[in-house]
């Protein structure tokens, strides 16, 4: 296990190329190798609790495939990133905060606030929203 500080000057340097599938936390979770409060799953995705809530709802969606970043996805995706889209709204509706609103938010990099490399989708709720983020 890499310590969480050098994996952080890691990512700052090299990005999703030192986060390969074999070390992604998320890939883990899927293959129940690492605890998560799973909500949902499929034949496609995944949707989990996030283990630092930053709203009153705050559901993370990923894709089973190993995609780092958003930036990543290919043709081949194109229905999968959609997909994506609809659990993410889907989860939404079964959380309770849709009339309320939701934000769905992909952090692609580490300079957008990207920690984690394998593509997810943040479902936030359950408070008031700013904008623009920080
Ligand atoms: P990012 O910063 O990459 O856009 O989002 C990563 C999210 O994953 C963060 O909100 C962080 O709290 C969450 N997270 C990081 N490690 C874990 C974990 O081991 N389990 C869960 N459930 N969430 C995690
Ligand atoms: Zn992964």
């Amino acid at each position: 296990m890499i310590p969480a500080v050098v994996r952080r000057a890691l990512i700052r340097a090299y990005g999703n190329f030192v986060m390969k599938k074999s070390g992604c936390i998320f890939c883990q979770i899927i293959a129940r190798e690492k605890p998560a409060v799973i909500i949902y799953e499929d034949d496609r995705c995944l949707a989990i609790e996030d283990l630092h809530p930053m709203s009153p709802v705050h559901v993370l969606v990923m894709p089973r495939k190993h995609i780092p970043t958003l930036k990543d996805g290919t043709a081949e995706d194109e229905g999968l990133l959609g997909y994506l889209l609809l659990v993410a709204a889907r989860i939404a509706r079964d959380k309770g905060i849709v009339d309320g609103g939701f934000r769905t938010v992909i952090n692609t990099n580490a300079g957008a606030g990207q920690t984690v490399f394998h593509l997810h989708v943040h479902v936030m709720g359950g408070r008031t929203m700013r904008w623009p983020p920080g």
